[in-house]
């Protein structure tokens, strides 16, 4: 592997993943399509199996094709090592399983993306997992709730969609002191914007179907460990559980990680201008995000994140049905969820993706009715501007 650790961002993103190939000296990474790993004799095998000899098996337990992109994000994010999985939902679960049993208790912000709340109150209930989703940003909150067998701090940061930050190394040290773990989905901000680790997480995970990959065409996630023994424990279940990447997956999402760092610089710049262009507008109710003076916790901003990202939420006046208006016209970006793409997106969370969610604890998290997303593109940025102005305009 190239020495790149303490470069910067931008050559670590070029360069990060050993390149398997040893055979022709392929510039860009092989894609190891195959689902198994001849061996050259019966004990050759049990050697593999037995762990006492390196070497592939079978996929869904290792392909280098695979252990490239792990090898990348585990190096951006500062980590032991990563594990790829199918999806961002796989990487939440599979750490849920890893760390939670029955009656194991779980603290988690009460605005994460809607479905890894839905899975703690609709599937790991079943097993007997308790819960409380609360207001992160207020670290009391989390302290507050503790319980002997809480094990899991899982904290999203900046908040979907509400925009709210949670302070990192609080959070870090809370668990610590009470013997828990803290697990951190950096989906948001990338290692570019902001690296857990260096506040103390334990797990990071991501979803990479947002901005690692970055081309709205692959769904995928991944769980990087900050040391050699939550990496094997995390392992041994996903090798289990079976929620793994697939080799074309790997090689999709390596390709577009070499631009995250100009993408995310390019969608943070343009949000940036937005977020001070809605502010100012008077049909604007109100305007989320990090970078704006007015953002309750711009100081942490500045504190824990390398920069603001490209996550917007507002909301017009009139409520819902103007918020309509805005997503029914706009010309730019696509109506549609998901985030972190080189296109802007634009929607509706309480109709969308925190639909699951029940009435009060949406009230409650802050997603209100007339709560707009906006996940910020690569686009020109007067273009975005023209169109918001136009849209503004009919309300
Ligand atoms: C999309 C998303 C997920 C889930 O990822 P999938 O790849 O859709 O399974 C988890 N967390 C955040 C913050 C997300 O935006």
């Amino acid at each position: 592997m190239k020495d790149i650790q303490n470069k910067g961002i931008d050559t670590q993103v070029t360069h990060c993943g050993t390149n398997p190939d040893r055979t022709y000296g392929s510039a860009a990474p092989p894609i190891y399509q195959t689902s198994t790993f001849s061996f050259e004799s019966a004990n050759q095998g049990a050697r593999r199996f037995a762990g006492e000899e390196d070497g592939y098996i079978y996929t869904r337990i290792g392909n280098p094709t695979i252990n490239t992109l792990e090898e990348a994000v585990a190096t951006l994010e500062g980590g032991y090592g990563a594990l790829a999985t199918a999806s961002g939902m796989a990487a939440i679960t599979t750490v849920f399983m890893t760390f939670l049993e029955q009656g194991a208790h779980i603290v988690s912000t009460d605005s994460v993306y809607g479905p890894s709340r839905v899975v703690v109150e609709k599937e790991f209930s079943r097993f007997g997992v308790k819960y409380n989703f609360v207001d992160t940003a207020n670290p009391e909150e989390i302290k507050k709730h503790l319980r002997v067998n809480t094990k899991l701090i899982y904290i999203e940061t900046p908040a979907n969609p509400t925009i709210k930050l949670t302070d990192i190394q609080a959070c870090a040290d809370i668990a610590h002191k009470h013997g828990a773990l803290l697990v951190v989905d950096n989906t948001f901000m990338t290692p570019v914007l902001q690296r857990p680790f260096d506040f103390g997480a334990d797990i990071v995970i991501h979803s990479m179907t947002k901005a690692l990959n970055g081309h709205t065409d692959v769904v995928a996630g991944i769980i990087i460990s900050r040391n050699e023994e939550l990496h094997l424990q995390v392992r041994r279940v996903l090798h289990s559980m079976g929620g793994t990447m697939d080799p074309h997956q790997s090689w999709l999402v390596l390709r577009g990680l070499r631009t995250l760092a100009l993408r995310v610089k390019k969608a943070q710049s343009n949000a940036q201008k937005l977020a001070g262009f809605l502010e100012g507008h008077p049909k604007v109710e109100w305007v989320r995000y990090p970078g704006l003076q007015s953002h309750p916790q711009h100081q942490l901003a500045l504190d824990q994140m390398k920069g603001f990202g490209f996550m917007i939420s507002f909301e017009v006046k009139g409520g819902g049905e103007a918020g309509r208006t805005i997503m029914n016209n706009v010309e730019i970006p696509t109506l549609a969820v998901s985030l972190g793409g080189y296109e802007s997106l634009i929607q509706h969370p309480a109709s969308m993706t925190h639909a699951g969610m029940d009435a009060k604890s949406k009230e409650k998290a802050g997603i209100t009715d007339g709560l707009v997303r906006l996940s910020v593109g690569c686009e020109d940025v007067n273009d975005l501007l023209d169109d918001l102005k136009h849209c503004l305009a009919l309300i």
